[in-house]
């Protein structure tokens, strides 16, 4: 199942926008917050798919009928450009455990590359709700990599992806991996380059967001 959360227009539409536009990128603060609340926008939509338990509640006035989350999810990110977008995760799922992989592309001289992945960190992952945010799903191969990573600490019952933007290809290589899993993305956009980068896209979100670096 993918979710466009760019399909009904809304607030998320400007935030896309602005992240997409190289004259606002320049502000990385502003860039930073936006992948944040894009992943609030998508785990609010999430939270309406997700299991609850009837309830009451004690007010200062009485008794109340409340509903509570029956479990929380497993949140898990890819780093470095992942980080603000499990931020914003967590500001949603505030009890939840989290979960990081370390990923990088190593390019090779005719532009191709693969990734390496040199760190797992994940609490007990068997029977629970992963969501993992990927704000840029390109050729998806670094996100199949973190799920096949993450299995090792036990299979989900449930795998939500959110992406701020998801490119054709990445959707199609998680849907031949992970067919069930279920994306949100901010928007969706038709192609990559020769180099992997999702075109038209917004360049590359963890310089963006953290300044350039000089390996990886
Ligand atoms: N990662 C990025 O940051 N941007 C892309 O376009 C693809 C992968």
């Amino acid at each position: 199942m993918v979710t466009n959360l760019s399909a009904q227009y809304s607030v998320l539409c400007d935030w896309i926008t602005e992240i997409r536009d190289q004259t606002t990128q320049q502000d990385s603060l502003r860039f930073r917050h936006n992948l944040e609340r894009i992943a609030e926008v998508a785990a609010y939509e999430i939270s309406k798919r997700l299991a609850y338990t009837d309830g009451q509640v004690t007010t200062p006035l009485g008794t109340a009928a409340g509903k509570t989350l029956t479990a929380q999810p497993v949140l898990a990110t890819i780093l470095r450009a992942g980080i603000p977008m499990l931020s914003g995760l967590g500001r949603i799922f505030d009890q939840a455990g989290q979960a990081f992989v370390g990923a990088y592309r190593k390019h090779r001289p005719d532009g191709s590359f693969e990734i390496h992945l040199d760190y797992v960190s994940c609490p007990p992952l068997e029977g629970q709700i992963l969501i993992l945010a990927d704000p840029m799903l390109a050729t998806g191969a670094s996100l199949v990599k973190a799920l096949h990573a993450l299995h090792g600490q036990g299979t989900p019952a449930e795998i939500h992806v959110v992406a701020a933007i998801a490119a054709t290809p990445g959707i199609e290589t998680l849907q031949t991996a992970y067919p069930k899993a279920s994306l949100w993305a901010g928007d969706v956009d038709p192609v990559l380059n020769d180099r992997g980068y999702i075109i038209p896209g917004l360049g590359d979100a963890g310089d963006l967001a953290y300044g350039p670096k000089t390996s990886g």
